[in-house]
């Protein structure tokens, strides 16, 4: 079953469309890497999903209920963003129990293991305010997978975390995947996370050009990795 559809969805800042017309659909298990240029509308493609930005036109729909007014479906959404704003007061723990309060969730609702595994387990007491950029992600990703979404969203994931941990949450993300979730990663063309990807969506000018399982990418171009089979299949457009 498609756990995402996106219909005709387009987004318009100003004179600006930083999304058009796209047309996509996300299944249960699998994950999807989304790609493309800065600039080409990735963020706001995830921004939509999340109802972070109302679409211009179009509509999106989470497990077969369209999005609008009601945020309920966010509550099977997780979402590692790539910067993260906490409230600087707090110490990690007090953070992962107030998402816990606010989502109304119970510790057995909790996937906990990512805390000891990403070493935050000696760091609970450490205000968010004097994180590292890599200690914030990681907490960033705890709170994503704290409670076993079934739609992941991670934004650029990779960016700040040492490749030990990098390895971790990907573990972690296919893992979901195996349970039946669905992963929508916006990354670099990292090696990691093209081992990972079921398929790739590539976004340019806010249109989505092409949504194709990874294998078949670089086997139609003859490549061994994405950096180069996306540009052949640019500009050579895939027949359907
Ligand atoms: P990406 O994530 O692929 O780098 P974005 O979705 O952030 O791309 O941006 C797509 C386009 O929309 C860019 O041209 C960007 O400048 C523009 N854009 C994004 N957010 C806003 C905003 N709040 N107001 C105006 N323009 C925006």
């Amino acid at each position: 079953m498609d756990r995402v559809r996106f219909e005709g969805v387009g987004k318009r800042y100003g004179k600006l469309w930083a999304l058009r017309d796209v047309d996509a659909a996300f299944r249960e298990g699998e994950v999807v890497m989304v790609i493309g240029p800065n600039g080409s509308g990735k963020t706001t493609m995830i921004k939509c999903l999340l109802g972070l930005v109302r679409p211009t036109e179009g509509r999106i729909s989470v497990e077969g209920t369209v999005i609008g007014q009601d945020p309920a479906y966010r509550k099977a959404i997780g979402y590692m963003p790539q910067i993260s704003q906490f409230p600087p007061a707090l110490t990690i723990g007090q953070l992962l129990d107030m998402m816990l309060d606010v989502r109304g969730l119970t510790t057995s609702d909790t996937d906990d293991r990512l805390i000891a595994e990403l070493g935050l387990d000696r760091q609970l007491d450490k205000r968010l305010s004097a994180l590292s950029g890599g200690t914030s992600q990681k907490v960033s990703a705890v709170m994503a997978f704290r409670s076993k979404p079934r739609l992941l969203v991670m934004d650029e994931p990779t960016a700040g975390l040492d490749p030990l941990s990098d390895r971790t949450v990907l573990d972690r993300a296919a893992e979901l995947r195996a349970n039946g979730g669905t992963v929508l990663i916006t990354s670099h063309l990292m090696e990691e996370v093209e081992a990972l990807a079921d398929r790739v969506a590539y976004l340019q000018d806010g249109a989505l050009k092409f949504l194709l399982p990874t294998a078949e990418i670089l086997e139609r171009t003859g490549s061994q990795r994405l950096a180069q089979a996306i540009p052949k299949l640019i500009t050579a457009p895939v027949q359907p």
